[in-house]
């Protein structure tokens, strides 16, 4: 049976696929350091389980409204209010399976056939496919290290045709933990509502965020900003909840109640049970993800000094996030242990046949000539991986 050309214009997740052959041969008992991986490693906090086995047993286990249950749209309300100074209603949330499930029902929802969206690149693996799925284009605008992987006012003039209708502003950023600042954030606004084109606010990394480096979300800006942004934020990241998939988004009534509607036909409500138990991760106390942020800011100092004392590795060091995004140019077209490495897939590939350390190489992100570490382990973790780059390397 032939596979529908929509799917078969698509990828499956390389961030997902490489995970998986990491933790796969992890199993079989091969020592690997994964880097590659894009969560913490943090257990759950356990007054966000104990939330949701009170779900369980009290039988909070059926079907719920589709949007989200009041409760838990609440908690996001509140949530944007306390964090973002933002005044949202009921109607303009909805909750989906994962952050991952609010950003493709947007695209089912806003996009038509040959309509673009603008993404800067490097850009998280998912965006460009599932704008594909929805029948439009992505516009890939690259951005590089000398200015820090931010998008510049050209850059989206530059690429900005009759057929724009969205731009993805992902801050901090996967795959480069880039931050943009409130002044940088107003320029990107400017030229959205000159323009009316959606902005889609990727803000899952708004916890983690170091240095005292203060986030804010472009539709903080100004009430243009917001009437044309769409928030997606969720638990995954900030709770270390990646496994229970709870995301939303924020945004114009008309866009929310169109993503709703993708959803009654698709997956129907979020698991009951998932959605209680963030409605404490938003409403509880906030301790855990504080230490969370200490902890992730110790490993991102370590790997970052680490690196930049290797020969040919340039890192920059991020503001947020927890990966790292180092270039690696200078050691492409090299021949380590006589295999030449031409490209930063070649060279990941190389990391994992022979130093058995995962990472991304940083084409999945659309930006080639560097790799993406995940810092989502322990210092142990990253020293014994970072030691092992430095080995073979030498070869
Ligand atoms: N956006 C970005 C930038 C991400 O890195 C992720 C993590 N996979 C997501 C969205 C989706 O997160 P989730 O579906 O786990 O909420
Ligand atoms: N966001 C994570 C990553 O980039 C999780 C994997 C995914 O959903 O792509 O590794």
């Amino acid at each position: 049976m032939q596979i529908s050309k929509r799917v078969q214009s698509i990828k499956p997740s390389p961030t997902l696929t490489i995970d998986a052959k990491a933790k796969a041969l992890k199993q079989q008992g091969v020592d690997i350091i994964n880097f590659g991986v894009g969560e913490p490693d943090f257990d759950t906090p356990i007054n966000i389980k104990e939330a949701a086995i009170l779900a369980i047993n009290s039988g909070f286990t059926k079907y719920c409204p589709v949007a989200g249950t009041p409760e838990l749209k609440d908690a996001i309300i509140s949530k944007l209010k306390r964090d973002n100074n933002l005044i949202y209603s009921p109607e303009e949330i909805i909750v989906s399976c994962g952050a991952k499930h609010s950003i493709y029902n947007i695209f089912q929802s806003i996009i038509d056939c040959g309509d673009e969206v603008i993404v800067p690149a490097p850009f998280w693996v998912s965006y460009t496919d599932m704008i594909i799925l929805a029948g439009g284009t992505p516009v890939i605008v690259q951005t590089n290290d000398k200015t820090d992987f931010k998008i510049t006012p050209e850059g989206i003039e530059k690429a900005l045709t009759s057929k724009t209708k969205a731009i993805i502003v992902n801050s901090p950023s996967n795959p480069t933990g880039t931050t943009y600042t409130t002044d940088e954030l107003k320029v990107i606004a400017k030229i959205c509502v000159k323009n009316k084109i959606l902005i889609i606010s990727d803000d899952i990394y708004e916890k983690l965020i170091y240095d005292s480096f203060k986030f804010t979300s472009i539709a903080e800006i100004c009430p243009e900003a917001k009437e044309l942004t769409i928030i997606v934020n969720g638990v995954s990241k900030a709770y270390s909840m990646t496994g229970w998939r709870i995301g939303y988004a924020a945004g114009p009534k008309n866009i929310i109640s169109a993503m709703a509607k993708v959803q009654s036909q698709s997956t129907s409500n979020a698991s009951s049970i998932s959605i209680k138990a963030s409605v404490e991760a938003l409403n509880g106390t906030q301790e855990y993800v504080e230490y969370m942020k200490q902890e992730f800011e110790k490993r991102r100092n370590y790997m970052v000094e680490r690196l930049n004392n290797i020969k040919g590795i340039a890192c920059r060091k991020p503001e947020g996030a927890f990966y790292v995004f180092p270039n690696i140019k200078s050691v492409l077209g090299k021949a380590f242990r006589n295999r030449i490495i031409n490209t930063d897939i070649e060279f990941a590939d190389y990391l994992l046949d022979i130093a058995k350390v995962s990472v991304i190489p940083g084409s999945a992100f659309g930006t080639e000539g560097h790799i993406r570490l995940s810092y989502a382990t322990s210092i142990e973790n990253i020293k014994k991986g970072i030691d092992r780059l430095i080995t073979i390397l030498k070869d």
